[in-house]
Protein backbone atom coordinates (compact mmCIF):
# COMPACT_ATOMS: atom_id res chain seq x y z
CA UNK A 1 0.00 0.00 0.00
CA UNK A 2 1.38 3.50 -1.25
CA UNK A 3 1.60 6.19 1.83
CA UNK A 4 -1.08 7.69 -0.36
CA UNK A 5 -3.92 5.05 -0.20
CA UNK A 6 -2.89 4.25 3.28
CA UNK A 7 -4.37 7.32 4.25
CA UNK A 8 -7.34 7.31 1.87
CA UNK A 9 -9.80 4.72 2.73
CA UNK A 10 -11.30 5.06 -0.75
CA UNK A 11 -8.12 4.09 -2.14
CA UNK A 12 -7.78 0.00 -2.31
CA UNK A 13 -4.54 -1.55 -2.27
CA UNK A 14 -3.19 -3.12 -5.20
CA UNK A 15 -3.66 -6.79 -4.09
CA UNK A 16 -7.55 -6.28 -3.97
CA UNK A 17 -7.71 -4.06 -7.43
CA UNK A 18 -4.46 -5.12 -9.18
CA UNK A 19 -2.37 -2.94 -12.02
CA UNK A 20 -4.37 -1.81 -14.30
CA UNK A 21 -4.10 -3.87 -17.81
CA UNK A 22 -4.46 -2.77 -20.98
CA UNK A 23 -7.55 -4.18 -23.49
CA UNK A 24 -6.77 -7.33 -25.28
CA UNK A 25 -8.68 -7.80 -28.19
CA UNK A 26 -10.36 -11.19 -27.88
CA UNK A 27 -11.89 -13.53 -30.21
CA UNK A 28 -11.52 -12.19 -33.70
CA UNK A 29 -11.39 -15.37 -35.64
CA UNK A 30 -13.60 -17.87 -33.83
CA UNK A 31 -13.32 -21.87 -34.86
CA UNK A 32 -15.79 -21.39 -37.39
CA UNK A 33 -14.58 -18.01 -38.95
CA UNK A 34 -10.65 -18.95 -38.63
CA UNK A 35 -8.02 -17.38 -40.30
CA UNK A 36 -5.17 -18.39 -42.03
CA UNK A 37 -1.43 -17.79 -41.54
CA UNK A 38 1.45 -19.28 -42.96
CA UNK A 39 4.41 -20.70 -41.08
CA UNK A 40 7.57 -18.50 -41.25
CA UNK A 41 9.86 -21.02 -39.28
CA UNK A 42 10.05 -23.66 -37.24
CA UNK A 43 13.15 -24.04 -34.91
CA UNK A 44 14.22 -26.01 -31.83
CA UNK A 45 14.18 -24.01 -29.16
CA UNK A 46 16.28 -26.63 -26.80
CA UNK A 47 20.30 -25.90 -27.22
CA UNK A 48 21.49 -29.39 -25.68
CA UNK A 49 20.25 -32.91 -26.80
CA UNK A 50 16.91 -33.71 -25.14
CA UNK A 51 14.74 -35.96 -24.80
CA UNK A 52 12.21 -33.98 -25.72
CA UNK A 53 11.25 -31.85 -29.13
CA UNK A 54 9.99 -28.43 -28.46
CA UNK A 55 9.57 -26.23 -31.42
CA UNK A 56 9.84 -22.20 -31.50
CA UNK A 57 7.05 -21.47 -34.00
CA UNK A 58 6.96 -18.62 -36.36
CA UNK A 59 3.17 -18.16 -38.07
CA UNK A 60 2.58 -14.52 -40.67
CA UNK A 61 -0.32 -13.64 -39.78
CA UNK A 62 -0.85 -10.32 -42.12
CA UNK A 63 -3.63 -11.87 -44.40
CA UNK A 64 -5.55 -12.35 -40.34
CA UNK A 65 -7.43 -10.39 -38.02
CA UNK A 66 -4.57 -11.27 -35.40
CA UNK A 67 -2.24 -9.13 -37.38
CA UNK A 68 -1.15 -6.12 -34.95
CA UNK A 69 -4.06 -7.44 -32.81
CA UNK A 70 -2.07 -9.71 -29.83
CA UNK A 71 -0.45 -9.33 -26.49
CA UNK A 72 2.20 -11.40 -24.83
CA UNK A 73 0.66 -13.70 -22.50
CA UNK A 74 -2.27 -14.19 -24.77
CA UNK A 75 -3.22 -17.46 -27.01
CA UNK A 76 -4.40 -18.03 -30.13
CA UNK A 77 -5.89 -21.48 -31.27
CA UNK A 78 -4.98 -23.69 -33.89
CA UNK A 79 -7.21 -25.99 -35.51
CA UNK A 80 -5.46 -29.31 -37.16
CA UNK A 81 -6.95 -30.78 -40.09
CA UNK A 82 -8.62 -33.71 -40.28
CA UNK A 83 -11.23 -35.64 -37.47
CA UNK A 84 -10.84 -37.15 -34.56
CA UNK A 85 -11.71 -41.01 -34.44
CA UNK A 86 -15.44 -39.98 -34.16
CA UNK A 87 -15.40 -38.70 -36.96
CA UNK A 88 -15.52 -35.20 -36.08
CA UNK A 89 -13.30 -32.63 -37.52
CA UNK A 90 -10.56 -31.75 -33.97
CA UNK A 91 -11.12 -29.17 -31.85
CA UNK A 92 -9.39 -26.17 -31.82
CA UNK A 93 -6.04 -26.26 -29.72
CA UNK A 94 -5.00 -23.24 -27.34
CA UNK A 95 -1.07 -21.73 -27.55
CA UNK A 96 0.44 -19.23 -25.55
CA UNK A 97 1.83 -16.61 -27.62
CA UNK A 98 5.58 -16.70 -27.27
CA UNK A 99 5.89 -13.16 -29.11
CA UNK A 100 6.56 -9.79 -27.99
CA UNK A 101 3.22 -7.86 -28.45
CA UNK A 102 5.06 -6.28 -31.55
CA UNK A 103 5.75 -10.00 -32.91
CA UNK A 104 8.55 -11.36 -33.90
CA UNK A 105 9.08 -9.77 -37.01
CA UNK A 106 8.71 -6.27 -35.13
CA UNK A 107 5.37 -4.87 -36.67
CA UNK A 108 2.54 -7.32 -35.22
CA UNK A 109 2.40 -9.67 -38.41
CA UNK A 110 4.21 -12.69 -37.23
CA UNK A 111 3.16 -14.66 -34.07
CA UNK A 112 4.66 -17.73 -32.81
CA UNK A 113 4.45 -20.31 -30.06
CA UNK A 114 6.69 -22.76 -28.34
CA UNK A 115 5.35 -26.40 -28.85
CA UNK A 116 6.51 -29.72 -27.65
CA UNK A 117 5.54 -32.57 -29.43
CA UNK A 118 3.42 -34.82 -27.14
CA UNK A 119 4.19 -38.30 -27.32
CA UNK A 120 3.25 -40.87 -24.73
CA UNK A 121 2.03 -44.53 -24.01
CA UNK A 122 -1.64 -45.31 -23.31
CA UNK A 123 -1.13 -46.56 -19.49
CA UNK A 124 -3.24 -49.29 -19.87
CA UNK A 125 -2.89 -50.71 -23.81
CA UNK A 126 0.56 -49.22 -23.92
CA UNK A 127 -0.09 -48.56 -27.62
CA UNK A 128 1.40 -44.98 -29.32
CA UNK A 129 -0.23 -41.79 -28.31
CA UNK A 130 0.08 -38.66 -30.13
CA UNK A 131 -1.09 -35.25 -29.59
CA UNK A 132 -2.73 -34.59 -32.45
CA UNK A 133 -1.93 -30.65 -32.40
CA UNK A 134 1.57 -30.49 -31.19
CA UNK A 135 2.78 -33.22 -33.72
CA UNK A 136 1.11 -31.29 -36.52
CA UNK A 137 2.09 -28.16 -35.51
CA UNK A 138 5.64 -29.17 -34.75
CA UNK A 139 5.76 -30.98 -38.61
CA UNK A 140 4.85 -27.88 -40.26
CA UNK A 141 7.05 -26.53 -42.69
CA UNK A 142 8.09 -22.89 -43.67
CA UNK A 143 5.32 -21.68 -46.15
CA UNK A 144 2.75 -24.13 -44.84
CA UNK A 145 -0.93 -22.60 -44.35
CA UNK A 146 -2.37 -23.11 -40.44
CA UNK A 147 -5.98 -22.05 -39.84
CA UNK A 148 -5.46 -19.85 -36.43
CA UNK A 149 -8.64 -18.47 -34.21
CA UNK A 150 -8.24 -15.61 -31.31
CA UNK A 151 -6.76 -14.57 -29.66
CA UNK A 152 -8.26 -15.48 -26.35
CA UNK A 153 -7.18 -14.56 -22.54
CA UNK A 154 -7.00 -10.89 -21.32
CA UNK A 155 -5.64 -11.06 -17.99
CA UNK A 156 -2.50 -12.48 -17.64
CA UNK A 157 -0.80 -9.66 -19.99
CA UNK A 158 1.52 -7.07 -18.28
CA UNK A 159 0.41 -3.79 -16.67
CA UNK A 160 -0.13 -0.46 -18.59
CA UNK A 161 2.39 1.23 -16.47
CA UNK A 162 5.07 -1.09 -17.01
CA UNK A 163 7.65 0.58 -15.40
CA UNK A 164 5.49 0.98 -12.11
CA UNK A 165 5.82 -2.99 -10.78
CA UNK A 166 8.91 -4.93 -10.35
CA UNK A 167 8.15 -8.92 -12.07
CA UNK A 168 8.46 -12.16 -10.59
CA UNK A 169 7.98 -14.80 -13.71
CA UNK A 170 7.67 -18.29 -12.79
CA UNK A 171 7.94 -21.45 -15.60
CA UNK A 172 7.35 -24.98 -15.71
CA UNK A 173 8.02 -26.64 -19.25
CA UNK A 174 6.40 -25.04 -22.19
CA UNK A 175 4.76 -22.72 -20.12
CA UNK A 176 8.00 -20.33 -20.50
CA UNK A 177 5.95 -18.83 -23.71
CA UNK A 178 4.69 -16.44 -22.53
CA UNK A 179 7.27 -15.17 -20.48
CA UNK A 180 9.46 -15.14 -23.79
CA UNK A 181 7.54 -12.54 -25.02
CA UNK A 182 6.60 -10.91 -22.13
CA UNK A 183 10.88 -10.44 -21.26
CA UNK A 184 11.18 -9.10 -24.87
CA UNK A 185 8.46 -6.38 -24.62
CA UNK A 186 10.45 -5.51 -21.15
CA UNK A 187 13.82 -5.72 -22.44
CA UNK A 188 13.81 -5.29 -26.15
CA UNK A 189 10.62 -2.79 -27.08
CA UNK A 190 10.72 -1.68 -30.37
CA UNK A 191 10.98 2.15 -29.18
CA UNK A 192 11.91 3.92 -26.16
CA UNK A 193 14.65 2.38 -23.83
CA UNK A 194 14.06 -1.13 -22.00
CA UNK A 195 12.44 -1.28 -18.88
CA UNK A 196 14.43 -0.87 -16.29
CA UNK A 197 12.20 -2.57 -13.06
CA UNK A 198 13.71 -5.96 -11.28
CA UNK A 199 12.66 -8.59 -13.42
CA UNK A 200 13.50 -12.19 -12.02
CA UNK A 201 12.87 -15.26 -13.92
CA UNK A 202 12.53 -18.74 -12.66
CA UNK A 203 12.27 -21.57 -15.21
CA UNK A 204 11.62 -25.02 -14.21
CA UNK A 205 12.33 -28.07 -16.59
CA UNK A 206 14.05 -31.89 -15.65
CA UNK A 207 17.14 -31.68 -17.22
CA UNK A 208 19.44 -28.92 -18.35
CA UNK A 209 19.50 -30.21 -21.75
CA UNK A 210 15.41 -29.50 -21.29
CA UNK A 211 16.03 -25.33 -20.54
CA UNK A 212 13.69 -23.63 -23.87
CA UNK A 213 15.09 -20.25 -24.75
CA UNK A 214 18.18 -20.83 -22.43
CA UNK A 215 20.22 -18.77 -24.93
CA UNK A 216 18.21 -16.01 -25.46
CA UNK A 217 18.04 -15.59 -21.40
CA UNK A 218 21.29 -15.51 -21.00
CA UNK A 219 21.90 -13.09 -23.05
CA UNK A 220 19.15 -10.89 -21.65
CA UNK A 221 21.13 -11.78 -18.47
CA UNK A 222 24.29 -10.19 -19.39
CA UNK A 223 22.76 -7.59 -21.07
CA UNK A 224 20.37 -6.13 -18.29
CA UNK A 225 21.77 -6.16 -14.83
CA UNK A 226 17.91 -5.55 -13.79
CA UNK A 227 17.39 -9.39 -15.06
CA UNK A 228 17.42 -12.22 -13.00
CA UNK A 229 17.40 -15.33 -14.49
CA UNK A 230 17.11 -18.32 -12.27
CA UNK A 231 16.79 -21.78 -13.63
CA UNK A 232 15.61 -25.22 -11.38
CA UNK A 233 16.37 -28.45 -12.90
CA UNK A 234 14.33 -31.25 -11.27
CA UNK A 235 16.00 -34.23 -11.87
CA UNK A 236 19.88 -33.61 -11.94
CA UNK A 237 21.92 -30.86 -9.62
CA UNK A 238 23.22 -27.64 -11.25
CA UNK A 239 26.35 -25.15 -10.59
CA UNK A 240 25.13 -23.82 -7.36
CA UNK A 241 23.74 -26.59 -5.71
CA UNK A 242 23.69 -30.49 -6.11
CA UNK A 243 19.77 -30.33 -5.09
CA UNK A 244 17.26 -31.75 -7.38
CA UNK A 245 15.05 -28.03 -7.68
CA UNK A 246 11.14 -27.47 -8.23
CA UNK A 247 11.00 -23.45 -9.34
CA UNK A 248 9.16 -22.87 -6.17
CA UNK A 249 12.64 -24.37 -4.30
CA UNK A 250 13.91 -21.06 -5.81
CA UNK A 251 12.10 -18.87 -3.73
CA UNK A 252 13.80 -20.76 -0.53
CA UNK A 253 17.35 -20.56 -2.55
CA UNK A 254 17.44 -16.98 -2.50
CA UNK A 255 15.07 -16.87 0.17
CA UNK A 256 16.96 -13.22 0.94
CA UNK A 257 16.32 -11.65 -2.38
CA UNK A 258 12.83 -13.18 -2.72
CA UNK A 259 11.96 -11.80 -0.07
CA UNK A 260 12.98 -8.47 -0.13
CA UNK A 261 11.76 -8.31 -3.46
CA UNK A 262 8.56 -9.72 -2.79
CA UNK A 263 8.01 -7.65 0.25
CA UNK A 264 8.12 -4.73 -2.10
CA UNK A 265 4.92 -2.67 -3.15
CA UNK A 266 5.84 -3.13 -6.56
CA UNK A 267 5.92 -7.05 -6.89
CA UNK A 268 3.57 -8.70 -9.42
CA UNK A 269 3.59 -12.48 -9.57
CA UNK A 270 2.98 -14.07 -12.76
CA UNK A 271 3.13 -18.41 -12.43
CA UNK A 272 2.78 -20.21 -16.02
CA UNK A 273 3.18 -24.09 -16.50
CA UNK A 274 2.26 -27.36 -14.84
CA UNK A 275 -1.05 -27.22 -12.61
CA UNK A 276 1.11 -28.83 -9.42
CA UNK A 277 3.47 -25.64 -9.20
CA UNK A 278 0.66 -23.16 -7.83
CA UNK A 279 0.43 -24.79 -5.22
CA UNK A 280 4.22 -25.00 -4.41
CA UNK A 281 4.64 -21.59 -5.15
CA UNK A 282 1.57 -20.57 -2.98
CA UNK A 283 2.76 -22.90 0.09
CA UNK A 284 6.50 -21.28 -0.34
CA UNK A 285 5.37 -17.81 -0.28
CA UNK A 286 3.68 -18.82 2.69
CA UNK A 287 6.49 -20.18 4.15
CA UNK A 288 9.24 -17.47 3.64
CA UNK A 289 7.22 -13.95 3.64
CA UNK A 290 6.58 -11.82 6.56
CA UNK A 291 2.84 -11.21 7.97
CA UNK A 292 2.54 -8.07 6.07
CA UNK A 293 3.98 -9.23 2.94
CA UNK A 294 2.48 -12.70 2.27
CA UNK A 295 -1.25 -10.68 2.52
CA UNK A 296 0.26 -8.91 -0.60
CA UNK A 297 -0.14 -11.94 -2.70
CA UNK A 298 -2.84 -14.73 -0.75
CA UNK A 299 -5.77 -14.25 1.56
CA UNK A 300 -5.36 -17.67 3.47
CA UNK A 301 -7.97 -18.76 5.97
CA UNK A 302 -7.18 -18.70 9.51
CA UNK A 303 -8.06 -22.66 9.71
CA UNK A 304 -5.24 -23.30 7.38
CA UNK A 305 -2.68 -20.77 8.02
CA UNK A 306 -0.77 -22.88 10.46
CA UNK A 307 -0.49 -26.29 8.54
CA UNK A 308 1.32 -24.87 5.40
CA UNK A 309 2.56 -28.73 4.68
CA UNK A 310 -0.84 -30.34 4.85
CA UNK A 311 -2.47 -27.86 2.17
CA UNK A 312 -4.04 -29.60 -0.98
CA UNK A 313 -4.64 -28.07 -4.01
CA UNK A 314 -8.32 -27.91 -3.39
CA UNK A 315 -7.97 -25.95 -0.69
CA UNK A 316 -7.21 -23.26 -3.67
CA UNK A 317 -9.60 -20.51 -4.18
CA UNK A 318 -11.57 -21.71 -1.21
CA UNK A 319 -9.01 -21.02 1.96
CA UNK A 320 -6.11 -19.97 -0.20
CA UNK A 321 -7.00 -17.50 -2.99
CA UNK A 322 -4.36 -15.66 -4.38
CA UNK A 323 -4.79 -11.32 -4.72
CA UNK A 324 -4.77 -9.30 -7.96
CA UNK A 325 -1.22 -9.29 -8.02
CA UNK A 326 -1.01 -12.91 -8.69
CA UNK A 327 -1.33 -14.07 -12.13
CA UNK A 328 -1.52 -17.71 -12.83
CA UNK A 329 -1.66 -19.91 -16.16
CA UNK A 330 -1.83 -23.29 -15.14
CA UNK A 331 -2.60 -26.95 -16.83
CA UNK A 332 -3.00 -30.41 -15.25
P1 LIG B 1 8.51 -30.31 -18.53
O1 LIG B 1 9.55 -30.04 -19.54
O2 LIG B 1 8.17 -31.71 -18.18
O3 LIG B 1 8.91 -29.51 -17.21
C1 LIG B 1 8.05 -29.46 -16.12
C2 LIG B 1 8.90 -29.32 -14.89
O4 LIG B 1 8.05 -29.07 -13.77
C3 LIG B 1 9.68 -30.59 -14.60
O5 LIG B 1 10.96 -30.24 -14.14
C4 LIG B 1 8.84 -31.23 -13.50
O6 LIG B 1 9.62 -32.06 -12.67
C5 LIG B 1 8.40 -30.00 -12.76
N1 LIG B 1 7.26 -30.26 -11.87
C6 LIG B 1 6.46 -31.36 -11.81
N2 LIG B 1 5.57 -31.24 -10.81
C7 LIG B 1 5.83 -30.04 -10.23
C8 LIG B 1 5.25 -29.37 -9.12
N3 LIG B 1 4.26 -29.89 -8.42
N4 LIG B 1 5.77 -28.17 -8.78
C9 LIG B 1 6.79 -27.63 -9.47
N5 LIG B 1 7.39 -28.22 -10.52
C10 LIG B 1 6.90 -29.42 -10.90
O7 LIG B 1 7.17 -29.52 -18.90
P2 LIG B 1 6.18 -29.65 -20.15
O8 LIG B 1 6.11 -31.06 -20.62
O9 LIG B 1 6.54 -28.60 -21.13
O10 LIG B 1 4.82 -29.27 -19.48
C11 LIG B 1 4.51 -27.94 -19.16
C12 LIG B 1 3.05 -27.82 -18.79
O11 LIG B 1 2.72 -26.44 -18.92
C13 LIG B 1 2.11 -28.59 -19.69
O12 LIG B 1 1.16 -29.21 -18.85
C14 LIG B 1 1.46 -27.52 -20.53
O13 LIG B 1 0.12 -27.85 -20.86
C15 LIG B 1 1.50 -26.34 -19.59
N6 LIG B 1 1.48 -25.06 -20.32
C16 LIG B 1 0.56 -24.17 -19.95
C17 LIG B 1 0.47 -23.01 -20.64
C18 LIG B 1 -0.58 -22.04 -20.29
O14 LIG B 1 -1.25 -22.24 -19.29
N7 LIG B 1 -0.78 -21.00 -21.06
C19 LIG B 1 1.35 -22.71 -21.67
C20 LIG B 1 2.31 -23.63 -22.00
C21 LIG B 1 2.38 -24.82 -21.29
P3 LIG B 1 9.60 -33.67 -12.72
O15 LIG B 1 9.00 -34.07 -14.03
O16 LIG B 1 11.03 -34.07 -12.59
O17 LIG B 1 8.76 -34.10 -11.54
Amino acid sequence: MTPESASDPAVKPLALTGPALPEARMHLHTPADAGTGVVVSSESCLRGKSASFVRHVVIDVSQTRLAGNFLAGQSFGVLAPGTDDKGRPHQVRLYSIASPSFGDDGRGQHVSTTVKRTIDEHWETHKLFLGVASNYLCDLQPGDPVRVTGPSGKRFVLPVDRSAHDYLFIATGTGIAPFRGMLLDLLRPPSGPPCTSRITLVMGVPYETDLIYDGLFQELAGQHPNFRYLTALSRQGQDDTPRKLYVQQRLETHRDEMVEMLSSPRTLVYICGLAGMELGIFRELARILPPGAVEQYLTIAPEVREDIDSWTRTLINRQIKASRRVFTEVYS
